[in-house]
C-alpha cells in the first residue's frame, strides 16, 4: 500500500477500481508468463511482510534484514523504504523464486498477494483523513487479464488470503503517512530516534530484546498479560511497536503503554 498525495494520484498508470467493480484475472502454472512477474522488481516490504517472511524462513528479523532487504532513504523522505533485495543474476530474480514457483507462497508479501491490484492511501488537504484507493495494474507482459475469471476487490482479497496482510499494511501506511513532515528535530532519520522507530517496526526481534532488557519497563507500565503476549507473539509486538513510535515520536498517548 502506497501513500499517495492527491496531486500525484491522477498521474498513476492503471485503472482505478472501487468496491463492486469487476476485473478479469487468473494466474496459474500453465500460463505463458508464469513467474515472469517475480523478476527485476521494486518489491516494497512492509513491517508485517518481514514478520511473516522471517517466520517462514525460521530466522530472526535481524538476519532477514541483513540478508534480504535494501533500505532506501529517498530525498525528501523522513522514513526509509524497505525493498526485497533481488538476486544478483542477469534477470534479478526474486530470491524466493524456484522452478516450482514461489517458495514462500503462504507467507508471500502483501504486494505479491494483492497483485495485480495496488492499494494506496490518498492524502488530500492537511488534516483530512486519507482515502483508500485501488488500481488494477498488471504489467503489459502479464497474460492474467486475458483469462475469463472475474473478481471484485473483496473476492480477490479473500481468494489470495490477503485480508490480514491488507489490514496490517493499512495500519502501517497510516503511520508511514505521518512521516510526511520531518519529526526528527534535527537528528535526521538516521539519528537515535529514527533508528528506534525503524527497529520498533521492521526489526521485531531486536525490539523485543530492547523491551525486555532495557529500562523500558521501568519507565513505562505494560499490563502483565500484554507483556506475556509480547514475549512470544510477533504480530502483537509489531502493533505495540507502532503505538510506541506514535508515542515517542509525536507524544500520542497509548492505552497499551503508560508512563510510570
Ligand atoms: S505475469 Fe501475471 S499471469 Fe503471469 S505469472 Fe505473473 S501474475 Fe501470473
Ligand atoms: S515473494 Fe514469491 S510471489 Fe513474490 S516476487 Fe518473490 S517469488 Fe514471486
Amino acid at each position: 500500500m502506497r501513500v499517495i498525495r492527491s496531486e500525484t494520484a491522477d498521474q498513476l498508470s492503471g485503472k482505478s477500481i472501487g468496491d463492486g467493480d469487476r476485473f478479469r484475472f487468473r494466474c496459474h502454472p500453465g500460463i505463458g508468463c508464469f513467474n515472469r512477474c517475480c523478476r527485476n522488481l521494486n518489491l516494497f516490504l512492509y513491517p508485517y511482510d518481514v514478520v511473516r517472511l522471517k517466520q517462514c524462513l525460521g530466522i530472526g528479523s535481524d538476519q532477514f534484514i541483513d540478508q534480504y532487504v535494501d533500505i532506501v532513504l529517498r530525498d525528501g523522505n523522513f522514513f526509509p523504504d524497505v525493498l526485497l533485495r533481488m538476486s544478483d543474476d542477469k534477470e534479478q530474480t526474486c530470491p524466493f523464486l524456484t522452478d516450482a514457483g514461489c517458495s514462500v507462497y503462504p507467507d508471500r508479501p502483501d504486494t505479491c498477494r494483492t497483485f495485480p491490484i495496488e492499494h494506496g492511501l490518498r492524502y488530500g488537504k492537511p488534516g483530512e483523513p486519507p482515502r483508500e484507493i485501488s488500481f488494477f495494474r498488471p504489467p503489459d507482459f502479464c497474460l492474467g487479464p486475458h483469462e475469463s475469471q472475474e473478481w471484485t476487490l473483496e473476492t480477490w482479497a479473500q481468494d489470495q488470503d490477503a485480508k490480514t496482510h491488507n489490514k496490517m499494511t493499512r495500519k502501517w501506511a497510516a503511520l508511514k503517512g505521518m512521516f510526511v513532515t520531518d519529526p526528527w528535530q534535527g537528528q535526521g532519520p538516521n539519528g537515535p530516534k529514527g533508528r528506534m522507530a525503524f527497529m520498533a517496526t521492521y526489526n521485531v526481534d531486536a525490539f523485543r530484546e530492547f523491551l525486555l532488557t532495557s529500562s523500558f519497563l521501568k519507565r513505562y507500565k505494560v499490563k502483565k498479560d500484554r507483556l506475556a503476549r509480547l514475549r512470544k507473539d510477533d504480530t502483537a509486538l509489531l502493533l505495540f511497536g507502532m503505538e510506541w513510535v506514535k508515542l515517542f515520536v509525536w507524544g500520542l498517548p497509548s492505552k497499551k503503554i503508560r508512563p510510570r
